[in-house]
């Protein structure tokens, strides 16, 4: 490996708004590359075409180009390891494929989902771990070619070793070993003969050159199975470096999600973070920012600083944790170390630079107001930040029974915080986000076999959420203008903000909350609406 130049890679799955684990992935990459004057690609995973969404791999350019990680070769731009989509690659997995079932090392199997839940029925019976019983391993090739011959839907599977162990090395965590006997034989081409993740991304990284694969501790699990395919395809393993998760500020230092932090790095943009404070904020999960003469560790820092001190060797695995307080410090000292003039063009940028939201925002204040000097008070959340409001988050409700005042707010801030998180999971879905599409996805929600809220207080609620107001110009054609990122993000800071101020929902609180909405789906099979 030494004597290649050094290649590394993105692979990001085209499958909703761009992650920030994914530019975190991408500052790593790109520096590491550049450090070693080679080069940083991107690649664009779509195979998975159900979880595919239009858009998307526009959204991820634009939001790393936002952040000023520029790649060298990828879709957009060519270069001479492409195509760059693996959608576009998938004559190379079948030419990889057949190789290793003409080789013994992959076999064709012709199982039906239905006979593969009834193994599983019958494993998970008898306690033991659920896999493919390996039923096609053996076939003769006779009845193999006769049963293709015949268009008998088939998939590939890699021939798994049954003994002996598996070792990979990572990077940060040295020698890995996985007894080959816990290893299943992993789909590599599935029935529409599109790969897996598995066959495609090792052919890829392998005809893309790729030296060093850096990626997030998740996949961690599938680097055995990666390093057998590596193995069976007679291709060097390129070096594995398994980066820690980024985590939510909570107890359990639960993985980063949606309901505790904005994931997209869109949102970001929308909210005012500067791509510098941003980019700084990302390079110290596990780094922790370059080293002064004295040991100590500078936290605010520029790109051209990270390219001259990062080591990958020196990555912490303790879990990063992802805390807005300190993005939002971090982002504090690059915006005072902006110029007037700098800081007022970006101003200007951030307020008036898109013409077309301008306009959507004042046809929808122009004949609600009556002055001009009446705009910015009807236009406010357009603009700028949102101030949450717990008080009109949690609707007033009088004790029942025994309980205590106090004892009916928190259980009026537990339901609050249960609806306003699962609107947020389900408006995450609404493709494309129009006011007509918001209004039917709210119109849903406000049904018993969801929320079981009124359509009247569940949309109180998400204007609080969303405008921190009461009254506003239409709620779903407000929310088209502002956009999803925006949407998306206050509704995670509304659940913060009751959270802040009553704790969060109990298990007790979460489990009777699932348990009210199956007894509601039950009671309404139908899905009429509540209002
Ligand atoms: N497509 C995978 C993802 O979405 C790539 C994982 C890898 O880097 O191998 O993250």
């Amino acid at each position: 490996m030494a004597d290649r130049p050094v290649r590394t890679r993105i692979a990001p799955s085209p499958t909703g708004d761009p992650h920030v684990g994914t530019a975190y992935m991408g500052l790593v990459n790109m520096v590491v590359a550049r450090q070693a004057g080679g080069q940083f690609v991107l690649r664009i995973d779509d195979t998975d075409r159900a979880r595919y969404r239009a858009g998307s791999e526009d959204a991820i350019f634009a939001a790393l180009r936002w952040l000023g990680l520029e790649w060298d070769e990828g879709p957009d731009k060519g270069g001479p390891r492409g195509p760059y989509r693996q959608s576009e690659r998938s004559a190379l997995y079948r030419e990889h494929a057949d190789r290793l079932v003409a080789a013994g090392k992959a076999y064709r199997c012709f199982c039906s989902e239905q006979r593969l839940a009834e193994v599983r029925k019958a494993q998970e019976a008898r306690k033991e771990t659920t896999r493919y019983d390996r039923a096609c391993r053996e076939l003769p090739a006779g009845e193999v070619a006769a049963r293709l011959a015949a268009g008998e839907p088939s998939v590939v599977r890699l021939a798994m070793p049954t003994t002996g162990e598996t070792v990979v090395h990572d990077l940060l965590r040295g020698p890995i070993t996985t007894p080959n006997a816990d290893l299943q034989d992993q789909v590599l081409l599935k029935q529409d003969g599109f790969p897996t993740y598995h066959l495609a991304s090792c052919v890829d990284d392998h005809l893309m050159e790729i030296t060093h694969i850096i990626r997030a501790e998740e996949w961690i699990s599938s680097a055995p199975i990666h390093k057998v395919l590596f193995d069976a395809l007679g291709f060097e393993v390129p070096v594995l470096c398994h980066m820690p998760l980024l985590r939510n500020d909570d107890k359990n230092k639960t993985k980063i999600s949606k309901r505790k932090n904005p994931t997209s790095i869109l949102y970001y943009r929308e909210a005012g973070y500067l791509p510098q404070g941003m980019l700084n904020f990302l390079g110290l999960m596990g780094w922790g920012g370059p080293r002064e003469a004295d040991g100590t560790q500078k936290e605010v820092f520029g790109l051209g600083d990270m390219l001259a001190a990062f080591k990958l060797e020196d990555i912490r695995l303790g879990g990063p944790v992802f805390d807005l307080d300190k993005l939002k410090y971090i982002n504090a000292h690059h915006q005072r170390l902006l110029s007037s003039d700098e800081y007022l063009a970006q101003v200007k940028a951030y307020l008036f630079g898109d013409e077309r939201r301008l306009r959507a925002v004042a046809d929808l204040v122009h004949k609600r107001t009556e002055t001009l000097g009446g705009f910015l008070g009807m236009a406010d959340f357009f603009l700028g930040d949102v101030v949450q409001r717990p008080d009109l988050l949690v609707p007033a409700r009088k004790p029942e029974g025994e309980q205590t005042p106090a004892d009916a707010a928190k259980a009026a801030a537990e339901e609050a915080w249960l609806v306003l998180a699962d609107v947020l999971d389900a408006l995450d879905k609404v493709e494309p986000w129009t006011a007509a599409g918001l209004e039917e996805a709210g119109r849903t929600l406000a049904t018993p076999r969801e929320t079981g809220w009124k359509s009247r207080d569940l949309f109180a609620l998400l204007r609080a959420a969303v405008t921190g107001k009461t009254a506003t110009p239409p709620l779903f054609e407000s929310m088209e203008v502002l956009g999803k990122p925006r949407c998306l993000g206050r509704l995670g800071d509304a659940l913060r903000s009751i959270a802040a101020q009553h704790g969060e929902p109990s298990k007790k609180a979460r489990e009777r909350h699932e348990k009210r909405k199956k007894e509601r789906r039950q009671a309404d099979p139908g899905g009429e609406a509540a209002a």
